[in-house]
């Protein structure tokens, strides 16, 4: 039995924002029961019909889009502008779902199995009641981008979020509700720190849990995975990336350091796929790195709250002290702090927008994920030697490869391990392509057709 309170904090200075009463673990079983027969009836609508609510889920985020994205701000410590981005995403992640969700998921007619006469075909059913174990840094996002998909194939979801976003949770479990979404088909459980492993690996072992997907660290995945393994069960992990960022020595100089800016800098640094190595042809590596610290100085550093501010605080102050270390250590090392390079003064939760130069493949910033404003600038002779520092990673999210010829940059993209390879363009997930990593960075696809498909049992049926 659990007592006490979720109480978040605004990490931009340091403030309580509100408390909410953690569940019983007791009360995490009955919300499933509740998910099971709202599942049951939900499965049997026509796919059609629950694109059609999915719809109407995307004009209620687009309704409450200020309040949410303001809740992500206090929260987490978004800068307003990319927190009202990120519920439109949602929005149009709900579009994409209504509109082509049903197709994705239509029937497949075989020919010729069966014998004369016979019919044969595919189905794409519902495979149940998802568990979603979620991180902090798009709190919106990221639960849309699991919530859209699995609602129009017929599934329910129980989420367990990151206990500093408990208010965006719980506020999407409103607007759920509000637009006419059944109760039990979308659940928030709000678990004290200590239940959280017990109660999840519960709840994963639970025969009334089809699936479980969790996208947050290595640590987290490879304890649910684990849990999902011993259960015979699927699992879906978007774990970390530190996505390489590849400049050839062609490459237009102003406009990747433009580009290696909107990339690295993205949500304060706090995204999986960041760029987070920047791996640069010697020729070029000086320069860049020269351009990308004055870029990076320039940077308005401040309230999250205001329309003008680029970099908010980090969402913890657990992140800063880790982002810290990694800094240090590399500088210890040999890297140069070339801009940046240590936490800010003062309440809350800040560190400053940081250039590393003379990095070398074996520092901190290179072997661990840095999740936070750091870029970290390491220098290669040539194409080869490219490839080779960008694979030097246990990650395998997503690539980025910058150069004034398409086809070379594709040449040294098809040798790079990665779910996504971009060439000269800004890694960004999007409703319409699949989403998902390789190596530690996880297994599964969210997101386009792949996405829709994925938490539900493809069947085969014959009729002879
Ligand atoms: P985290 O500490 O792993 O937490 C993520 C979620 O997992 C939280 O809800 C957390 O709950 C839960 N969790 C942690 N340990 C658990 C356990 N033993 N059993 C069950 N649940 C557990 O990650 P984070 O720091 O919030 O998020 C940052 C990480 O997420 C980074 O590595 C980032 O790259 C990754 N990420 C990946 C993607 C992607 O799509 N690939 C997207 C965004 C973020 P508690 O906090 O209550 O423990």
């Amino acid at each position: 039995m659990s007592q006490g309170f979720l109480t978040t904090v605004d990490p931009a200075t340091g403030t309580e924002l509100s408390s909410y009463p953690v569940m019983d673990p007791r009360t995490a079983h009955d919300l499933l029961d509740r998910a099971v027969r709202a599942q049951a009836e939900w499965a049997r609508a026509d796919r059609h019909d629950r694109a059609r609510m999915v719809a109407t889920l995307g004009e209620a985020l687009r309704r409450d889009q200020k309040s949410l994205a303001e809740l992500a701000v206090a929260e987490m410590g978004k800068p307003i502008g990319e927190a009202m981005a990120e519920v439109a995403k949602c929005a149009t992640a709900c579009d994409y779902y209504a509109e082509h969700g049903p197709a994705a998921l239509a029937d497949e007619f075989v020919d010729g199995v069966g014998g004369p006469g016979a019919r044969a075909w595919t189905r794409y059913e519902p495979l149940g009641v998802l568990l979603a174990v979620m991180p902090w840094n798009f709190p919106f996002w990221q639960v849309l981008r699991v919530v859209a998909p699995a609602l129009v194939a017929g599934n329910a979801v129980l989420l367990k979020h990151s206990p500093n976003v408990t208010g965006c949770a719980l506020a999407l479990e409103r607007l759920f509700l509000d637009a006419g979404l059944a109760q039990g088909l979308f659940g928030a459980l709000v678990l004290a720190e200590s239940d959280v492993p017990a109660v999840v690996a519960e709840l994963v072992a639970d025969d009334r849990v089809a699936a479980v997907t969790l996208t947050g660290s290595e640590r987290a995945g490879s304890a649910v995975a684990s849990a999902a393994g011993a259960a015979i069960k699927k699992s879906v992990l978007e774990l970390g990336g530190s996505d390489p960022f590849v400049v050839l020595d062609d490459a237009d100089l102003d406009t990747v350091v433009t580009r290696a800016v909107a990339s690295r800098y993205l949500n304060g640094g706090q995204s999986c796929l960041s760029a987070k190595r920047f791996v640069v042809h010697e020729s070029l590596a000086a320069e860049f790195a020269a351009a990308l610290a004055a870029a990076t100085a320039a940077l308005v550093v401040g309230d999250p709250a205001d329309p003008a501010t680029q970099i908010g605080p980090l969402a913890r102050a657990d992140l800063v002290d880790t982002l810290d270390a990694q800094v240090r250590r590399s500088v210890a090392d040999g890297a140069r702090v070339l801009v940046g390079g240590a936490p800010m003064d003062g309440p809350g939760c800040w560190y400053a927008p940081t250039v590393l130069a003379g990095v070398t493949p074996s520092m901190p910033v290179m072997t661990e994920e840095t999740f936070g404003p750091v870029a970290a600038v390491v220098a290669v002779a040539d194409d080869d030697a490219a490839v080779e520092v960008a694979n030097r990673t246990r990650y395998g999210l997503a690539a980025s490869v910058w150069s004034r010829d398409t086809e070379r940059a594709l040449r040294v993209g098809a040798r790079l391990t990665s779910g996504a390879l971009f060439v000269n363009a800004v890694v960004a997930s999007d409703s319409r392509m699949p989403f998902g990593g390789v190596k530690r960075s996880g297994y599964g696809r969210e997101l386009g057709v792949a996405g829709a498909r994925e938490f539900t049992n493809l069947r085969s049926i014959v009729v002879g």
